[in-house]
C-alpha cells in the first residue's frame, strides 16, 4: 500500500486500561498528534478482546496491570485468536526499568512496549509504526486470501477440465466401440443381405429359365411357379424390412390407428402360419381373450400385424419341435400380446442385443436359420411408437416368449350387420374399368388379368390422359389409379374425378408399398388400395367388392 493511502486512512486505536483517567489522557494525546486517529476504549481485558473482535483496530494499547485478567493474559488471548492475532499490541509497562515484565510482555506476543509515564512522542511514533505494520499485515492477508481463492478457483477449473476430459475420453471410447460394432454389423449385414437376396433371386431366375422349356409336365410347371412366387414374396419381405428400418431411422414412422376386429386378425395369423408350422411338424395354438367376444379395437392394424408376423415367423424358424402359441389378453386399459415357442431359446447375454438392428445370434457362413436381423428391431420400434415395450423371456434349449403391451382403446363403431351384406357378384362381363398406369409391363399384367374377367379395359398413360378418357367414358365403373404418374400425381387426379363423380370407386395402386400409403390413398378419397406387386386374388376381391 503506498504511503499516501496509509496517510489518508483512519487509524483505529483500541486502548485497554482499567484507569479511566489514563484512557482520557491517551485519547487526547493520540487525537492531538494524529488527527485521523479514532480511539476506542475498554476498561477490562474481556471487553477489550470483544472490541478487538468487533472493531478490528489497527493498534492495541494494552495496560499490563489490571484487575481480574491482567494485560499479559489478555495479550496471550489476543495472540491465540487467529481472527485478531495479527493486530499489533503495544504493552504499557509500569516501570521503565522492569526488565522482567518487558520480557514477559514480548513472550506474551506483544509487538512492542512503552513504559509509564508515557513519552508522548515515543507513543505517537510507536502507534504510527504499528499501524503501518498492521496495514502491511492486512495487505499481506488480503493478498494471501486473494491468492488462495485464485488457487482454489484454478484448481476447481482444472478439476472441471480434467473431469470433462475424462468424460469426453469415455464418450470417445464408447463412440469408437459403437462405430466398430456398427461397422462389424454393417459388414455382416451386407454379406448376409447379399446371401438373403441372392438366394431367392437364384430360385426366381433358375426356375423361370426352366419354365421356358416346352416339355415340362403341368404338375412340374405348377411347382416351378409356386417356387418362383415364394421366392418373390421373400424378396418383397426383405425390401419392406429395409424400407421400414430406413423410415425408423429417419423418424418417419407414424401410428395410424383405425377400428378393426382383433379376433379376426388373430384368426387370420393362425390360419396363415398353420401350414408353415405343420411343414415342420409344429402345432400352432391361438389363445384369444374369452371375455372379449367382439374384440373391436382402435389401433394400427398394419403395424400390429407386422409385429406379429415377425414374432411368429421367428418362433417357427427357431423351433424344431413342439409348438408355437400366441394370443392376447385385455387387462384394464392395456392389451397384452405374446408369442411363445418351444424352440432353441436365447441365452441371457443375447436377450437384449437381439433387438439391435442387424443383430443375429448366429453369424458367419455356417448359418442355419437365415434372416436379415431386422425383424426384431423393427418390431421394437413399432411397439414403442404404439406406446409399449417389447420383452423377451427365454430358457436356452426350452424356448422363448416375446411379449408386449400397448394401450387398449375399444372401438366405438359397431360392426356391420351380417344381414345387410350384399350377394357376391363374380361375373363382371361388359363392365368398364379405367387403368391409369405409366409402366407398360404393369399395364400389361393388369390388362391380362382384367381381360380374364371379361371386363372392358380403358388405358391412360398419365394424369391428363386419364381425365380426358374419364370425361369421354361416363360408363367407367372403376378406376385403378397408379399414384406415381409422369405429369400429375395420382392423388390429384383421384380428387378431380371424385369431384365430378363422388360415388366412383377409385383404387390406388402404388409401388411405394410404404406403410402410410394406404392412409394417403384413403385421404385422397380412394375406395381401396393395392400395393404392387399386385396379386390376382387381391384384385379379384376388389372387383367383387366394387363392381356389383
Ligand atoms: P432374423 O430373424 O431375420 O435374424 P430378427 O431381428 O427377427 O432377425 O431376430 C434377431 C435374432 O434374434 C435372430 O437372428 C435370432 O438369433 C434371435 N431370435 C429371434 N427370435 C427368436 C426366437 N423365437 N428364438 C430364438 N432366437 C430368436
Amino acid at each position: 500500500m503506498p504511503m499516501e493511502s496509509f496517510l489518508s486512512q483512519e487509524i483505529k486505536i483500541l486502548a485497554i486500561d482499567d484507569n479511566q483517567d489514563n484512557l482520557i489522557t491517551l485519547r487526547a494525546v493520540v487525537s492531538d498528534a494524529i488527527p485521523r486517529a479514532r480511539v476506542i476504549t475498554a476498561q477490562d481485558g474481556s471487553s477489550g478482546i470483544s472490541l478487538a473482535l468487533s472493531e478490528n483496530p489497527d493498534v492495541i494499547l494494552l495496560d499490563i496491570v489490571m484487575p481480574v485478567v491482567d494485560g499479559l493474559e489478555v495479550c496471550r488471548k489476543l495472540k491465540q485468536d487467529g481472527r485478531i492475532s495479527h493486530i499489533p499490541v503495544i504493552m504499557l509497562t509500569a516501570l521503565k526499568t522492569d526488565r522482567q515484565t518487558r520480557v514477559k510482555a514480548l513472550e506474551a506476543g506483544a509487538e512492542s512496549f512503552l513504559a509509564k509515564p508515557l513519552d508522548e512522542v515515543e507513543l505517537i511514533a510507536q502507534v504510527k509504526a504499528m499501524a503501518k505494520i498492521k496495514e502491511s499485515a492486512d495487505l499481506q492477508r488480503l493478498e494471501k486470501s486473494r491468492l488462495a481463492s485464485l488457487v482454489l478457483e484454478r484448481t476447481l477449473a482444472l478439476e472441471k477440465e480434467l473431469n470433462e476430459r475424462k468424460k469426453t475420453e469415455a464418450e470417445l471410447i464408447i463412440a469408437k466401440n459403437k462405430a466398430e460394432e456398427s461397422d462389424r454389423l454393417k459388414s455382416a449385414f451386407l454379406a448376409n443381405m447379399s446371401h438373403e437376396i441372392r438366394t431367392p433371386m437364384n430360385g426366381i431366375i433358375g426356375f423361370s429359365e426352366l419354365l421356358k422349356e416346352t416339355d415340362i409336365e403341368p404338375d412340374e410347371r405348377d411347382r416351378f411357379i409356386r417356387i418362383i412366387n415364394g421366392n418373390c414374396q421373400q424378396l418383397l419381405h426383405i425390401i419392406n424390412d429395409i424400407i421400414d428400418i430406413s423410415k425408423i431411422e429417419a423418424g418417419l414412422v407414424e401410428v395410424v390407428p383405425a377400428d378393426f376386429c382383433l379376433n379376426e386378425l388373430m384368426d387370420s395369423l393362425a390360419e396363415n402360419y398353420r401350414q408353415n408350422a405343420s411343414c415342420k411338424g409344429l402345432q400352432i395354438i391361438l389363445h384369444k381373450d374369452p371375455h372379449c367376444v367382439e374384440s373391436r379395437i382402435h389401433a394400427d392394424q398394419t403395424k400390429l400385424r407386422q409385429i406379429m408376423d415377425n414374432l411368429i415367423t421367428n418362433a417357427i424358424k427357431f423351433t424344431d419341435a413342439g409348438r408355437v402359441e400366441f394370443g392376447y389378453k385385455i387387462r384394464d386399459d392395456r392389451l397384452d400380446i405374446y408369442v411363445k415357442d418351444t424352440g432353441i431359446g436365447i441365452s441371457e447375454e443375447h436377450r437384449n442385443i437381439i433387438f439391435n438392428r442387424f443383430w443375429q445370434v448366429e453369424s458367419g457362413l455356417a448359418r442355419k436359420y437365415g434372416g436379415n436381423g431386422l425383424g426384431l428391431s423393427i418390431s421394437r420400434a413399432f411397439v414403442k411408437k404404439m406406446g409399449g415395450e417389447i420383452l423377451v423371456e427365454s430358457t436356452p434349449g426350452q424356448g422363448s416368449c416375446f411379449s408386449f403391451s400397448i394401450p387398449y382403446v375399444q372401438s366405438c363403431i359397431k360392426p356391420l350387420s351380417q344381414a345387410k351384406t350384399l350377394p357376391e357378384v363374380t361375373d363382371f362381363t361388359g363392365k368398364t374399368v379405367l387403368i391409369v398406369e405409366d409402366e407398360p409391363d404393369n399395364f400389361d399384367l393388369l390388362n391380362i388379368i382384367l381381360g380374364r374377367f371379361h371386363l372392358i379395359v380403358l388405358h391412360a398413360w398419365d394424369g391428363n390422359e386419364a381425365m380426358r378418357i374419364f370425361n369421354e367414358h361416363p360408363e367407367t365403373e372403376l378406376v385403378l389409379m397408379d399414384f406415381k404418374l409422369p405429369d400429375v400425381p395420382g392423388q390429384e387426379i383421384t380428387k378431380q374425378m371424385l369431384q365430378l363423380r363422388p360415388q366412383l370407386p377409385v383404387i390406388a395402386t402404388t409401388a411405394y408399398a410404404m406403410h402410410g400409403d394406404r392412409e394417403m390413398a384413403l385421404e385422397a378419397g380412394c375406395a381401396g388400395y393395392l400395393a404392387k406387386p399386385i396379386r390376382m386374388n387381391e384384385l379379384f376381391q376388389i372387383m367383387k367388392s366394387f363392381l356389383n
